[in-house]
């Protein structure tokens, strides 16, 4: 048994803030566990709560589709993660998503950091506010500092938009999506890899 399955099984039995009150599943995170690329959001939705599994709503679909049908990795060659285990809602009611709230971020961020110290991806994609601001240390705001190289610990990371920012904003084809693409672009060459398209994945 590998420590990543380790910790996990410690992460589904995990009580260690209010947000195990009212999950259906932990959402430990997926993907390679050699992966070079690590994408990193902030919590797990309606969709992902109910099935275990990261970014498989609406957000999911669409950087599911930016990284097999653009980017040309499948979903199972990189790892796909958030801060918190469980979904923030807001009211605890599951009614409505929210970010984590520092206390939860401080309850559950050791999981992600153990995922990012046994996985050691080449490059980190930090989706949003949330994520970009814990990995990265800063308050600055996502719209500055994505398409922006920055560091966590020796690791070369690359803030963009969450998915569900892009959704909000006009989706496909829209100026957000351009410049998440934009990022990729960066990220790819990092890794020494072609796209599989230009721009536009739909
Ligand atoms: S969000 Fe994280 S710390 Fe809180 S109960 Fe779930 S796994 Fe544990």
């Amino acid at each position: 048994m590998n420590s990543l399955q380790n910790l996990k099984e410690e992460a589904l039995l995990c009580k260690k803030c209010k947000l195990h009150t009212t999950r259906n599943q932990v959402v430990f995170g997926e993907g390679n566990p050699n992966a070079q690329l690590m994408f990193i959001g902030e919590g797990p939705g309606r969709q992902e709560d109910l099935s275990g599994r990261p970014f498989i709503g609406k957000a999911g679909e669409l950087l599911t589709r930016l990284i097999e049908r653009a980017m040309g990795f499948s979903r199972e060659d990189v790892y796909i993660a958030n801060i918190t285990k469980c979904r923030p809602t807001v009211d605890l009611k599951f009614e409505k998503d929210r970010a984590p709230d520092k206390e939860e971020v401080e309850a559950c961020s050791p999981y992600l950091l153990n995922q990012i110290e046994i996985i050691q991806p080449k490059v980190i994609v930090t989706l949003g506010n949330p994520s970009t601001r814990f990995i990265l240390n800063t308050n600055e705001g996502i719209t500055s500092m994505r398409g922006k190289w920055s560091k966590y610990k020796e690791i070369p990371v690359m803030p963009t938009y969450h998915p569900s920012y892009i959704l909000r904003n006009g989706g496909d084809s829209s100026n957000a999506q351009k410049q998440m693409w934009s990022d990729m672009l960066q990220v790819l060459e990092k890794l020494g890899k072609n796209p599989k398209v230009n721009i536009k994945w739909k």
